[in-house]
């Protein structure tokens, strides 16, 4: 096992690897920019290095900046949480070079995934039902108009280096096709430097339906089911739940061992999460993510188990502690991610928190990296925190995070708790009744802000 890991990221996924580690008895480092040499990851760790200045790209973004403080610490892994270089391969490569352990899936697979357009046909050999579309790049508006008149309108214009939600158009008829293609190519050439964009067709109402898979890096998977994030403005989660209150046990073991074949015969290692739409009891593949998601703790609350563990200990060349005939779910787990925004426009509301207070009592739990008299610095993610309830039904676990909400004291900045308590009256969100584009539909219904 390892001795010392480096936690190459901040906030509170920092806070939660930080714990895995010590409650393993492995030493965490932590890295920092001089923005957030007060941050409590800082003062959580074990030892801390600052790594540069504020802006991303020459902190937590730069690989040799991480390279450097592994060196000087003497750590043996990195775990890079989600975000900054969770997904970058040639950061991976690097550490495989060095022979420093990277925590998640080998350089190749996180290559492969991180194109959407190569994912897609990896999944398609695997035998992963995917959302009709093109089969490569698309080069021209002629060939987009050509594939979409084919699958049929709307479509949606996706950028292959795609990521949070950006780089993607949709066209309802021919005429748009063009603004369309030009759009999605210009944002996924800045955003990602990749020009390459393909077609899919654009799904009316589906949810948003994504399975938690671990692999052990040999021939074993497991998946932990699924995760229903559909609750979405522009086009990223704010609240996910597990179970998926619309999959029956009987789809979720299909998907599941769908998913559980296809890991196994990558040889995956590590956690990874399979994303889908799900609409009319069917299952079309959008993504996969090769590392830790932000709303990880609803499987690990319905699964009683701990994925950051998992990961470190297939990362050392532990087999999987967890065998799949012996998961079972327990209860309704949903999580609301605590935004520092304003709403509605969604604009980032950084500075100092004058008061803070967590919400407490069985089954819920506050991932945060916050504390009363912290700064939120303006250079990093508007994510502050997560609420995680976890009840023995949907109802009683709505329930527990209207009460954890009210609780919950956040002071000194805006912030999207007020969204959560309307959200949480609505008969629809009571029911479970809603799409992926249910929260726009709603917002844009609702002028009394
Ligand atoms: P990103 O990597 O940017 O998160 P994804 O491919 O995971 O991109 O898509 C993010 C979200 O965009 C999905 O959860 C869904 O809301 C919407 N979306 C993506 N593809 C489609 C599609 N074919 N039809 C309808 N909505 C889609």
């Amino acid at each position: 096992m390892f001795k010392k890991i480096l936690v190459a990221n901040r906030g509170e996924i920092a806070l939660r690897v930080i714990r895995a580690c010590k409650e393993m008895g492995i030493e965490a480092v932590a890295i920092h920019s001089t923005a957030d040499a007060n941050a409590m990851h800082v003062r959580m760790a074990d030892e801390a290095l600052c790594i540069g200045p504020p802006p991303s790209s020459s902190s937590y973004l730069s690989s040799s900046a991480v390279m450097t403080a592994c060196n000087v610490t003497n750590a043996d892994a990195i775990h890079p949480g989600y975000g900054f270089l969770s997904e970058n391969p040639t950061f991976a490569e690097i550490l495989e070079d060095h022979g420093i352990t990277f925590i998640g899936p080998s350089a190749e697979h996180v290559r492969t995934m991180g194109d959407k357009i190569a994912a897609k046909r990896t999944m398609r050999e695997l035998k992963i039902p995917c959302v009709p579309g093109s089969d490569g790049p698309v080069e021209s508006t002629e060939e987009a108009g050509k594939i979409a008149a084919d699958i049929g309108y709307p479509v949606i214009i996706k950028a292959a280096g795609g990521g949070g939600g950006r780089g993607m158009r949709i066209a309802h008829q021919p005429v748009e096709i063009e603004e369309a293609f030009g759009a999605a190519r210009r944002e996924a050439e800045a955003a990602f430097n990749n020009k390459d964009v393909y077609i899919e067709k654009y799904l009316n109402k589906p949810r948003h339906i994504e399975v938690q898979v671990i692999g052990d890096g040999k021939d074993k998977a497991i998946h932990l089911g699924e995760r229903d994030c559909s609750l979405q403005r522009r086009h990223q989660k704010i609240l996910e739940e597990a179970p998926g209150s619309s999959i029956t046990p009987a789809l979720r073991d299909k998907i599941g061992a769908l998913c559980v074949k296809a890991v196994a015969g990558l040889g995956y290692a590590g956690a990874g999460t399979i994303e889908f739409l799900y609409a009319d009891q069917e299952f079309y593949f959008i993504e996969m993510n090769t590392r830790l998601q932000v709303e990880h703790p609803v499987t690990e609350a319905v699964y009683g188990i701990d994925i950051v563990r998992e990961q470190i200990r297939i990362a050392a060349g532990l087999p999987l502690s967890l065998s799949q005939d012996n998961l079972t779910i327990r209860g309704h787990a949903i999580e609301a991610r605590i935004n520092a925004e304003t709403v509605p426009s969604f604009r980032p509301s950084p500075g100092r928190v004058s008061t803070f207070h967590a919400p407490g009592g069985p089954g819920v739990r506050m991932d945060t990296a916050l504390y009363t008299g912290y700064d939120i610095p303006p250079w990093y993610d508007s994510l502050i925190g997560k609420i995680i309830v976890h009840a023995n039904d949907r109802g009683s676990a709505l329930a527990k995070l209207s009460q954890a909400l009210d609780e919950l004291i956040i002071d000194g900045v805006d912030h999207n708790v007020p969204l959560f308590k309307r959200l949480l009256e609505h008969a629809d969100i009571q029911s479970g009744d809603y799409d992926i584009h249910w929260l726009e539909s709603w917002l844009a219904s609702t002028e009394d802000w």
